[in-house]
């Protein structure tokens, strides 16, 4: 199951869980569209994955599969385009 990560990893901004500008690598980096697409060029600067959209969890799933709470967060930010 996604954990459904509450935030960017890069600009820190809010990504509820049925925000369409969530965007995961296979090991689920969380970043908003705009850095993902924009700042790392939808790769993940973690681990060089492919970032895709997070596919929303309908809001009557949630209820028993609470998204996590545990805000992560690059404490130097994301540098455009830098290779892991
Ligand atoms: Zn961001
Ligand atoms: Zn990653």
């Amino acid at each position: 199951m996604l954990q459904l990560r509450p935030n960017c990893e890069c600009c820190d901004r809010d990504l509820p869980p049925d925000s369409r500008d969530a965007m995961i690598c296979s090991f689920e980096c969380t970043f908003c569209a705009d850095c993902a697409v924009g700042t790392l060029s939808g790769i993940c600067p973690n681990c060089s994955g492919e970032l895709v959209r997070r596919p929303v969890r309908p809001a009557a799933k949630l209820q028993g599969n609470p998204p996590s709470s545990q805000r992560v967060l690059k404490a130097e930010g994301c540098a455009p385009g830098k290779a892991a």
